[in-house]
């Protein structure tokens, strides 16, 4: 993005939140150049960041790759199309507000298994398992362990 005032392209971004129920991303830019700064409005789907892969190669985001994680976690779990399509929604608004052009793939990862850590801890562990491909069965097991603990504070809590 052109900055208005010098021509520069390098602009660095200082805020950004969605605007229009999600629709577009309003930022505030300060240019690097001149240190002038504005505010542009960008629409949310062309602002997707690109992810950084963990052998530092980029890919475009792929909200359908990102789907069929989410399904194949969820499989035979009490968990509604819409809450995916609720939950996938939540994940990319997460991603444009970051403001970045790139992002890690463990950032998305992340958001993802924060969001299935909220509909259902199995697809959780499922999902968990597969993404930080956990170093050993032990690892897993402790991971599982910690579930239950939590389970078991939030009953505390609950009664
Ligand atoms: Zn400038």
């Amino acid at each position: 993005m052109h900055c208005p005032f010098c021509g520069a392209i390098d602009t660095r971004v200082i805020d950004s939140r969605l605007v229009s129920a999600g629709h577009q991303v309003r930022r505030r830019r300060e240019c690097t150049a001149c240190q002038e700064r504005y505010t542009s409005f960008e629409t949310a789907e062309l602002v997707q960041p690109r992810l950084i892969k963990r052998d530092g190669s980029r890919e475009p985001f792929n909200e359908d790759k990102m789907r069929n994680g989410l399904v194949r976690a969820l499989e035979k779990r009490p968990v509604s199309t819409e809450q995916v399509e609720l939950a996938i929604n939540d994940v990319k608004s997460q991603l444009r507000a970051t403001g970045e052009r790139e992002v890690s793939s463990e950032l998305l990862g992340n958001l993802i298994m924060d969001k299935l850590k909220e509909l259902d801890k199995v697809a959780y562990v499922r999902f968990a398992s597969v993404y930080r491909s956990f170093e050993d069965i032990r690892e897993f097991g402790e991971e599982i362990a910690r579930l239950g603990d939590e389970k078991k504070i939030n009953e505390k809590g609950n009664g």
